[in-house]
């Protein structure tokens, strides 16, 4: 099947840094209460029906376009605490529900979710999800032992709270590889969403894989309802401007790493990562 599942972050009454991670680049994530309003109206028009979650997504090439066309789901990085001080009610209010991946090291942190809201918005019928359980910069490039490490962790911690199997997750950073989804299948993960801008449900190691479609501050304010768009050329950019930046790393090499260190360098607060 194919699905156009929507990658949102924070989202914020009057500060970025009332919830989630701290930093200029986290930050860029994060959308005012306004512009997430926005983004789910337009969502809406295109598709009345609610979202679809991870129980429902199985990997092969769909044989009906139209199944193709009317399933998108919600998605919500970092386990910041706006999922349930704003998210989830916005989306209940439609008779929706999203999913939310929780980085787990951060629970009942500052500007984060605690062990009682996730119990109580996993009731509540939002899916609960793993995002590695420190958030690693560069994910991708630890040994697979430490990336197997976080998976484990996380996933542990949030069974621990829920008291029910958890396995879903997505990968912090955008930082995927075949690694990343055999550590996570090894680990009990079934579900794996990457930023990877495509709407094929695939397979990896024996986890499902979902890409996403990135939403962040300073987009249109309708460029969620052209994501979700039949014959979206919103989605044919995404996908155009993720390979592109592909294409830049190996040009660049070491500059490009140290340049992406840089923006993802620790600053003074301790919430500091990348999104
Ligand atoms: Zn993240």
């Amino acid at each position: 099947m194919r699905a156009i599942s929507l990658l949102f972050h924070d989202v914020y009454l009057d500060d970025p840094s009332e919830s989630g991670f701290v930093s200029a680049a986290a930050n860029r994530y994060k959308l005012t209460v306004a512009d997430f309003d926005a983004q789910l109206a337009g969502v809406a028009a295109v598709h009345p029906e609610p979202p679809i979650l991870a129980g429902s997504l199985e990997p092969g090439d769909a044989q009906d376009v139209a199944t193709d066309t009317t399933s998108f789901a919600i998605t919500v990085d970092d386990g910041g605490e706006s999922y349930y001080t704003t998210v989830a009610d916005r989306l209940e209010r439609r008779g929706w529900r999203g999913h939310c991946f929780v980085t787990t090291d951060f629970i009942g942190g500052r500007g984060f979710l605690s062990r009682s809201q996730i119990r109580e918005l996993a009731e509540r019928g939002h899916v609960i999800g793993s995002h590695s359980a420190s958030h690693p910069a560069r994910f991708n490039r630890l040994p697979f032992p430490r990336i197997a490490a976080e998976w484990g962790r996380s996933r542990a911690a949030l069974e621990d709270i829920l008291g029910q199997r958890v396995d879903v997750a997505s990968v912090p950073g955008g930082s995927y590889s075949s690694v990343v989804a055999r550590a996570a299948c090894d680990a009990g993960i079934r579900v794996v969403f990457t930023s990877e801008p495509v709407t094929r449900v695939g397979t990896s190691s024996g986890c499902v894989l979902v890409g996403r479609f990135t939403i962040r501050r300073g987009d249109a304010n309708d460029l969620a309802r052209r994501l979700v768009s039949p014959a979206s050329g919103a989605r044919a950019c995404a996908w155009a401007s993720w390979n592109a930046k592909g294409l830049v790393r190996p040009v660049l090499g070491r500059s490009y790493t140290s340049i992406a260190d840089w923006l993802l360098a620790t600053g003074p607060s301790d919430r500091v990562s990348q999104p």
